[in-house]
């Protein structure tokens, strides 16, 4: 695992742009529901932290979180 992401599932509307968008297959839709009714996202452990989900969802419902080096290698 090179990053990892967070679905902030109260924000979620189950749209599913985001499971859509990975490359990875690392979103799907789950069986639970959030406060307002929806069955939110769920995340596996197979991120590469690409970031088109976060940037795809519309609901801003995604935080990517990429590892250290990753991030700084990025930067040169
Ligand atoms: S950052 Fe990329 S690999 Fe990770 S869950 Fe989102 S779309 Fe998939
Ligand atoms: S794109 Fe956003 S709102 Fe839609 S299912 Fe994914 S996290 Fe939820």
């Amino acid at each position: 695992m090179t990053a990892k992401v967070k679905i902030l599932k109260e924000r979620c509307k189950g749209c599913g742009l985001c499971v859509l968008a990975c490359p990875k297959q690392n979103l799907s839709l789950g069986k639970k529901f959030n406060a307002s009714g929806y069955a939110y996202a769920k995340a596996g452990d197979d991120c590469i932290g690409c970031g088109f989900c976060a940037e795809l969802c519309p609901d801003i419902a995604i935080r990517v979180f990429k590892a250290e080096k990753q991030a700084a290698s990025a930067k040169k």
